[in-house]
């Protein structure tokens, strides 16, 4: 019986706690410091949508909702298998949606245009270009929010390796290799289930990205192909977001194996907070706790996915309550180095890894 009542009281306790300004304030503060120790990273990302709406750039508000929160550095994804889905805005607000074949050049052209959009929002002074790790410290020091230009699906190159030099010009430093198609690269964990693993033209994409220093972003692809870009890369690769079968058997989870050979490799699992699959903040703190258990806190971390998914978890929602996720940590007894890991320090030191 006391048991019961002092269970109850600390549940009580737990539940009002960050409601109490005071502690709120504690809170923010501890998690200040933890940053002023640790790189904010939001590993996969849309903001502002500027994938898919027909805008110029990121806007001043996403970035500032990102500042607000202390996130040092966001990965911005260009989904560039949208010219075979269809499913983007044309520069005149339509949007073309269905399957269709895309015509030679158009694939690469929307990944060129959806990478001017990220210099725009440099060259407007919003953000800086993430282009090595030590920049990204500068941009950090400075005030600035560092942004990754990334593929998610490397659909855009067209099988065309000399592409992905043109990409890296233009800024890029994160290659995903697949997203929802199977493509020139490799095979993907949704539907359209295809079997297979990483295809030759993928094995020498994965090589260049080695070469050219470009981190290496494994999500959405199948079993086979994790496993062979593991085998085949020199550097740690990411998953940059999803799921845990363990916790939620769903398409876009990974299996505790899966989870350890990214480990062993020294790679990171980014959990993500999609409302569909992982209902609140709290839900998604027992995620990544079970990857901590598994194989440590070095390989863990964080990707929003922010304004690719429709629902996001309750307590992270559309205004991207990053904070609430460190909150959670502190709260649970997680100290500030495992909580600066997961947030962003993991990544960081993966990035410094792939760059040298
Ligand atoms: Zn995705």
């Amino acid at each position: 019986m006391k048991k019961q009542i002092f269970l109850t009281l600390s549940i009580l306790l737990l539940a009002s706690s960050v409601d109490s300004e005071e502690q709120k304030k504690d809170l923010d503060a501890r998690i200040k410091s933890i940053n002023s120790n640790f790189i904010f990273a939001d590993m996969h990302a849309h903001p502002s949508r500027f994938h898919r709406s027909n805008i110029d750039s990121i806007s001043e508000e996403e970035i500032h909702r990102y500042k607000a929160h202390n996130i040092n550095v966001v990965v911005a994804s260009i989904s560039t298998d949208m010219a075979y889905t269809g499913d983007y805005d044309t520069e005149d607000g339509t949007v073309p949606k269905g399957q269709y074949k895309p015509s030679s050049g158009q694939s690469f052209a929307l990944t060129l245009e959806r990478l001017q959009r990220i210099q725009n929002t440099f060259t407007e002074g919003r953000a800086v270009h993430a282009d090595s790790p030590s920049l990204l410290l500068k941009a950090r020091d400075e005030g600035n929010l560092a942004i990754i230009p990334a593929m998610e699906g490397a659909d855009g190159l067209e099988g065309d390796i000399e592409n992905l030099y043109r990409f890296y010009e233009m800024g890029l430093r994160l290659i995903q290799l697949v997203h929802f198609r199977a493509n020139a690269l490799g095979h993907i964990q949704s539907h359209p289930y295809s079997p297979g693993g990483l295809t030759e033209f993928g094995e020498k994409v994965v090589e260049e990205a080695n070469r050219l220093n470009l981190i290496i972003d494994v999500a959405h692809a199948n079993t086979e192909t994790i496993k062979d870009v593991l085998e085949i890369s020199k550097d740690p690769v990411i998953f940059s977001h999803g799921g845990l079968k363990a916790l939620r058997d769903q398409d876009r989870a990974l299996t505790d194996e899966e989870v350890i050979l990214i480990a062993k490799k020294d790679g990171i699992v980014g959990i993500w907070p999609h409302g569909r699959y992982i209902e609140s903040v709290t839900r998604m703190v027992d995620y990544i706790d079970h990857v901590i258990d598994l194989v440590g806190p070095e390989h863990v971390g964080i990707a929003s996915d922010l304004r690719g998914v429709s629902k996001y978890s309750k307590g992270f929602g559309r205004e991207a309550n990053f904070s609430a996720i460190a909150e959670e940590m502190i709260l649970r007894g997680h100290d500030d180095e495992t909580v600066g890991k997961v947030m962003g320090g993991n990544f960081f030191r993966l990035w410094q890894e792939v760059s040298k």
